[in-house]
């Protein structure tokens, strides 16, 4: 029986012995939670991109998960959440929803099912990309390296980009599998080289769609719109998603300010949150918050919240199809890890 399976039937035994009540007993009590989910697909397979399972969640996911949280959870926006915890009011029982990058699917599918639960949840927006066709680089990483297998012409991919699928290339699995791992290695890359490769690969993508990118992720209006119904509210995700943790001091402190200031200026709101991207942070890029206008900023480290938390290193757990694509799997995570 394969591993996933195994898992499966395990936290059904464990939600017909009542564990997984006991445990949300046990850890809700004192604790809050906030929830990191990415992309909402309802069918992964026919976006123009390969998206790896740790990206997204179906919408059925989502509304399963959502009800069940809704049911066992006092579900706040993550504004009241970390008020909450600066005023040192009692966080059991609440749950804040969290979506990172400002994708257009989040408007789609998520945004309606928020309006139908009435539940609050934030979007972290790039700012340097809303209302824009641009994609971030594992999206156009993992698209050059389906077109060109698709194609038959991987020689054509930039150089940088070859050398590493070539070396990855022997490994079992689907190409999705060895987009995750490809782009693991390009994160690793040092960030000239990143830049490079990145580069090439933009313009490989430019030359065969001939300028014409499909748009992923929110445009202002969208934005606008849902800010209108009270029920979604956003914080920065930076203007370009770069590395918080790699930057020289005053290039930080223009991503962080202008981010949240283009914002403001879109939303009409007071924004006081970040949310790192790529979970990266150091001390220095901590203490520039206070200054650039934050309250708090999530990671992307897991665990729970309570009045001792940093609030700019507040955990989260990320919710994805290939973690919790049922509700004892979701429960699993939740509880188990
Ligand atoms: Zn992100």
């Amino acid at each position: 029986m394969p591993a996933s399976k195994i898992k499966q039937s395990l936290a059904a035994l464990l939600n017909l012995t009542g564990w997984f009540e006991y445990q949300s007993r046990q850890k809700i009590e004192g604790n809050a939670l906030i929830l990191m989910y990415h992309r909402v697909l309802p069918d992964p397979v026919q976006s123009p991109v390969p998206v790896p399972a740790g990206m997204y969640v179906t919408p059925d996911s989502l509304r399963v998960q959502l009800t069940y949280l809704k049911s066992k959870y006092d579900v706040v926006s993550l504004q009241d959440l970390v008020q909450h915890l600066q005023s040192g009011v009692d966080v059991s029982r609440c749950c804040a929803i969290t979506f990172d990058d400002g994708w257009l699917d989040n408007y789609l599918y998520a945004y309606p099912l928020c309006c139908e639960l009435n539940l609050p949840i934030t979007i972290f927006l790039t700012t340097g990309f809303i209302g824009t066709a641009k994609w971030f680089w594992p999206e156009e990483v993992a698209w050059c390296i389906s077109h060109a297998s698709k194609k038959g012409k991987t020689s054509l991919l930039p150089a940088g980009l070859l050398d590493i699928l070539n070396t990855t290339g022997t490994e079992r699995g689907s190409v999705a599998e060895k987009i995750d791992s490809i782009v693991e290695s390009v994160k690793r890359l040092n960030p000239m080289r990143r830049a490079e490769l990145i580069e090439g690969c933009t313009e490989y993508r430019e030359a065969v769609c001939k300028g014409k990118s499909e748009r992923l992720l929110l445009n202002w209006d969208e934005v606008r719109e849902m800010k209108e119904s009270g029920l979604v509210s956003f914080g920065s995700h930076t203007i370009s998603h770069v590395l918080l943790d790699q930057l020289h001091r005053q290039e930080l402190q223009h991503q962080l300010t202008v981010s949240r200031e283009q914002l403001e200026m879109e939303t009409g709101d007071h924004v006081e949150l970040l949310a790192y991207p790529n979970g990266n942070f150091s001390q220095e890029v901590i203490e520039m918050l206070p200054n650039c206008g934050y309250k708090a900023a999530v990671t992307t480290q897991r665990g729970f919240v309570n009045n001792t938390t940093h609030p700019f290193e507040l955990p989260r757990i990320a919710i994805h199809d290939d973690v919790s694509h049922t509700l004892n799997l979701f429960r699993w995570r939740l509880f188990v890890r």
